[in-house]
């Protein structure tokens, strides 16, 4: 249920509503922005730390506050995830980073559409720099590198841990570049935060809640996977997980979800794009890498997601992928990175968006 509150209420009105809601064992959330002030109406929190969902609120709560001061209208939200819903959120949320290779020193994630390339998973200090100097030279704004990987196989590379964290901090200062990296787990997540703009959350733990309620915690912004035999829904409850703890700045990213299809890694699914943009206020970001598993396919499948509404990509770059420790199949060249730019520039122009550039 979300209480669209007049266009002028003054805080005692305001007040009054949360105060209502708690004495009645729900919790509201307070959104004020610049046309209008709504509190989304949830669950209560329980003992463990958890909100009790608000789907079931009683009827005759929704009319009581419907007669309250400065009540404009009540509206149930039909969706079981309040806070990711645009019916809560009717404007674009736009995430800001710090980016000082950037005329403004920041980039907004939900505004103007954005590149993220790097490395899948930090190697050595020359493979993350001469990555970081190539992609900053094309334009990226964003370095992505894994320092914690995930593996399917456990004899595969798990990645240069802290080591790896250290690397990608001293390419972005010499580059001016912001940071993406995952985190695994939620006793790393105090230490990524100190080296990472965006903490990354795999497809493999898109419904790792405890892991979601400590990336909720913090102010750093979260990039959420889509798990990859996850649907819609639960993608947008995993958001909710992480919105209902206070970090409002959840990126969402289509990465491929498994098919029967196995000539592709996984398949782009293009249309979860602009299904998002309708049913949630979040932005989202394409990652074409691994969503197809061949560096041949990730053009196009990288502009196909710049026509279908993407906010920008996330894409596999190294300088040389046949020998790299991870998804090399997958990783573009220096070249192949070089020809993408100027292409993504003309699909975002040709639908009227400007790609920020370093
Ligand atoms: C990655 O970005 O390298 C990665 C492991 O992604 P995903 O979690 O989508 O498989
Ligand atoms: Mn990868």
């Amino acid at each position: 249920m979300i209480v669209v509150m007049q266009q002028h209420c003054n805080d005692e009105a305001i007040e009054h509503v949360m105060s209502f809601l708690k004495d009645h064992g729900l919790s509201g959330h307070l959104s004020q922005g610049v046309e209008r002030t709504i509190i989304g109406v949830l669950g209560a929190v329980g003992p463990s730390g958890t909100r009790t969902t608000a789907g079931g609120v009683n009827p005759a709560i929704g009319e009581a506050l419907e007669g309250m001061p400065c009540v404009e209208q009540v509206i149930a939200v039909s969706k079981p995830y309040k806070l990711a819903s645009r019916e809560f959120h009717p404007a674009n949320t736009i995430v800001e980073i710090p980016a000082p290779c950037t005329s403004e020193g920041v980039v907004r994630i939900g505004d103007a559409v954005v590149m993220m390339a790097g490395p899948c998973t930090v190697e050595s200090e020359k493979q993350l720099m001469t990555t970081a100097e190539a992609v900053r030279k094309e334009g990226a704004v964003v370095l992505r590198g894994g320092a914690f990987k995930p593996s399917t196989s456990p004899y595969g590379f798990r990645g240069m841990g802290e080591e790896g964290l250290k690397l990608l901090a001293k390419a972005s200062k010499e580059f001016g570049l912001a940071v993406i990296t995952e985190v695994m787990t939620p006793t790393d997540v105090e230490m990524v935060c100190e080296y990472a703009d965006i903490l990354q959350i795999g497809t493999r733990n898109m419904q790792n809640y405890m892991l979601l309620d400590e990336v909720g915690r913090v102010e750093k912004p979260v990039l959420l996977k889509r798990g990859m035999s996850a649907t819609i829904e639960e993608w947008l409850l995993a958001a909710e997980y992480v919105l209902s703890q206070g970090n409002p700045n959840v990126i969402l990213c289509e990465r491929g979800i498994r098919t029967f299809e196995r000539t592709t890694r996984n398949t782009m699914d293009i249309s979860a794009i602009p299904v998002i943009k309708r049913l949630s206020h979040l932005p989202i970001i394409a990652d074409p890498s691994q969503g197809t598993g061949h560096r041949d396919l990730v053009s196009a499948m990288s502009l196909a997601s710049i026509a279908a509404g993407a906010d920008g990509l996330l894409v596999e770059v190294h300088p040389n992928p046949d020998e790299a420790l991870k998804d090399g199949a997958q990783s573009l060249t220096l070249d192949q990175f070089k020809s993408l730019m100027p292409q993504v520039q003309s699909v975002s122009a040709a639908i009227g968006r400007k790609l920020i550039t370093g």
